[in-house]
């Protein structure tokens, strides 16, 4: 394929360029054996091997594998036991299915504003808060909060992302949660997992995520004592079989994001009114992030670029101070729920009502890099990128 051909290919998720059906052989061997739910048996499903296999990699004591992060956070807000209407303080840039996650779970979302990296800024929460999602949004890692009982890392974007200390993201709070979805570092179309260093978590988890139930493999659900209601949210094998596939290139595909980065941090573009956004050792190297000085200068930015079809993107759909549902306070509840549960005032902490983080988004520019290319390619990558942004 020639390199025009492939990089005109980059909104191809990064794990999807490691598809091949000569790698899937836990998916050949589910349809081969005709199961395809995790519980039908009580051998050890491929749902479950690859629990082990993400618990191991990622250093996590238990991890649950579900249908989506959205679901992932939902249970895991589940699991604390609140009570309807309590307040979950979210980043105010993160995408929605976080506040979708909080509303879902009848609690309701606090928007705090982030720092200079984009991260929830946790100098802003109120004493007391309870419950706090952060997210480590393209792969940087953002710091977590103290003295929070309830610190849930949202890593949809940054698995195998590491803090200083080595540990992995996704293992230093309550709970972690992953998104497999097309568009993130590994994929299986939809999918999702949830970490927990926390056994009765995982546990309370386990049992929600299949009905409420104590349910033995191989056996029917069973209702003991301890028993609640619960959902459907029990993944398949064979999306579980594709990503067990896809975690086998998970370092793979992050040594080629560091290669790439490298190589475009050595081939950027001078200019005055252009800088770099720092990446953090640890950080999932999924783009560059560039910031101009005026918006006029990184809107020419995206025009030059689309123009030669390199991919890029901005960070304006991520504002949710501005986002429709949370404007709106929309719900299909008649009643509103859980909106008519929320304090009187605004639901957001912000030291400016967001204008700084507003302008900040308004001249940040991503460039998405290609874990798959050759190093000869990501050199001409480079050149080609730092080209069209120096004729800007
Ligand atoms: C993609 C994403 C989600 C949702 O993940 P799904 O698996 O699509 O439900 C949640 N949070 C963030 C930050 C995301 O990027």
């Amino acid at each position: 394929m020639s390199l025009d051909k492939r990089l005109g290919q980059r909104f191809l998720p990064y794990g999807a360029n490691y598809l091949d059906w000569s790698d899937l052989r836990e998916l050949r061997e589910a349809v081969g054996q005709g199961v395809l739910f995790r519980y039908q048996t009580e051998g050890e499903s491929v749902a479950s091997r690859l629990e082990r296999r993400v618990a191991e990699r990622l250093g996590a004591r238990h991890v649950l594998a579900v249908h989506n992060c959205t679901e992932a956070l939902r249970l895991v807000l589940i699991s604390t036991r609140p009570r309807t209407g309590d307040l979950v303080h979210i980043p105010a840039v993160t995408f929605v299915a976080v506040a979708g996650a909080v509303l879902a779970s009848g609690l309701v979302p606090v928007l705090v504003d982030v720092d200079e990296s984009l991260s929830l800024d946790p100098s802003l929460l109120p004493a007391g808060a309870e419950r706090v999602i952060t997210a480590h949004m393209e792969g940087a890692v953002a710091p977590l909060p103290e003295g929070v009982p309830y610190v849930v890392e949202d890593c949809a974007q940054a698995l195998g992302a590491r803090f200083p200390d080595g540990r992995h993201v996704g293992t230093a709070g309550y709970a972690g949660t992953f998104s497999f979805h097309h568009n993130k570092v590994l994929t299986s179309g939809e999918g999702g997992l949830v970490t927990t260093g926390d056994p009765d978590a995982w546990a309370t988890m386990r049992r929600y995520h299949d009905h409420g139930s104590a349910r033995v493999p191989g056996h029917y659900p069973t209702w003991d004592a301890d028993a609640h209601f619960g959902e459907n949210f029990v993944t398949s094998e064979g999306v579980a079989a594709i990503q067990f596939q896809q975690f086998r290139h998970l370092d793979e595909v992050l040594a080629g994001l560091e290669r790439h980065h490298a190589i475009a941090m050595d081939g950027l573009p001078s200019r005055p009114d252009l800088r770099v956004l720092p990446r953090a050792a640890g950080d999932v190297k999924t783009s560059v992030r560039f910031r101009w000085e005026s918006r006029e200068l990184r809107d020419a930015a995206v025009a030059a670029l689309t123009a030669r079809s390199i991919a890029n993107w901005t960070l304006g759909k991520y504002l949710l101070p501005e986002h429709p549902v949370l404007t709106g306070r929309r719900s299909l509840y008649a009643d509103g729920f859980p909106w008519n549960l929320a304090p009187e005032g605004p639901l957001a902490l912000s030291r400016d009502g967001f204008a700084r983080t507003r302008d900040l988004l308004d001249r940040t520019l991503c460039v998405p890099l290609s874990p798959e290319l050759t190093e000869a390619e990501q050199i001409l990558a480079v050149k080609d990128l730092r080209q069209t942004l120096e004729a800007v």
